[in-house]
């Protein structure tokens, strides 16, 4: 299984950071998007999705920098031949059918699912499901109301992603001993923030959780002016640590850990 950074960035635009996307690819080249944020479509191509391999798309909170490009996946799987051949699972916090609903109302039929049927999972928390090869658990986490981190269980492989979080148990509980855990990592440690991570709660949980291997992303811009490696090695995580950036493919499992990064 491979984890695809499609954007590890923010709300704010940034020259070199999009907007939430991350994708999880299994050997049999089926994928789990995570997050779908404004323009994270555009990198599909440099990473070799297709509306073909797209099995499943979840979000994990409807705020705009992680769901505003569903409508155009929505749109696109309609408009690309054989696009809405694959059967898609949509998966998202509590209120997800209702939030899909309301794209239909604003775009019409242009983002309804061909088929008439469109499969919709609500996941709240300690809710599992299944989606071809990708067997999720899903933890309530501390953002906003009904928020959802991921535990991604494939190919005898395990991926944890915080979604948005500040530190809680429930999150330390999705990471603990995981191949890889993803987690936010909003702002530099001279900023406090409870309902994000910042460089030092985020090398708590990760000290906590003890993952083989700590990806950290979703970067406002304000830790550019800083050594976010280096504040989290100050905050005393000494384990297996990548800092995402838009392109980033990292082979599940493997270890030192394989990171690439591809022209997207
Ligand atoms: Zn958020
Ligand atoms: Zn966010």
């Amino acid at each position: 299984m491979q984890l695809l950074v499609l954007g590890s960035g923010t709300a704010i635009p940034h020259e070199m950071r999009g907007a939430s996307g991350y994708a999880l690819r299994a050997d049999s080249g089926e994928v789990l998007l995570l997050e779908c944020g404004p323009g994270s479509t555009r990198r599909w191509p440099g990473l070799g999705i297709t509306f073909a391999s797209v099995r499943a798309v979840l979000v994990t909170h409807h705020h705009v920098d992680h769901c505003s490009d569903l409508a155009a996946v929505m749109f696109g799987r309609n408009v690309v031949e054989g696009g809405a051949d694959t059967p898609v699972t949509w998966l998202g916090p509590r209120g997800h059918a209702r939030h899909l609903e309301g794209l239909e109302r604003v775009y019409g039929s242009s983002v309804r699912e061909a088929s008439g049927e469109r499969v919709v999972v609500e996941l709240a928390d300690g809710d599992a499901h299944r989606v071809g090869p990708f067997e999720l658990q899903a933890r309530e986490v501390l953002h906003v109301e009904g928020s959802i981190g991921v535990r991604v269980r494939c190919d005898g492989r395990t991926v944890a992603f915080s979604g948005d979080s500040g530190a809680c148990p429930a999150l330390v509980a999705l990471c603990r001993g995981v191949d890889l855990a993803l987690l936010e990592c909003s702002y530099p440690a001279a900023r406090p923030t409870t309902r994000h991570l910042n460089t030092t709660t985020a090398a708590r949980v990760a000290i906590e959780a003890a993952p083989s291997l700590v990806v950290l992303t979703h970067f406002y811009p304000s830790c550019d002016d800083v050594d976010v490696e280096g504040e989290v090695r100050a905050a005393g995580y000494n384990g297996p640590l990548l800092l995402a950036r838009d392109g980033l493919v990292v082979e599940v499992g493997t270890s030192p850990p394989v990171g690439q990064e591809r022209r997207v």
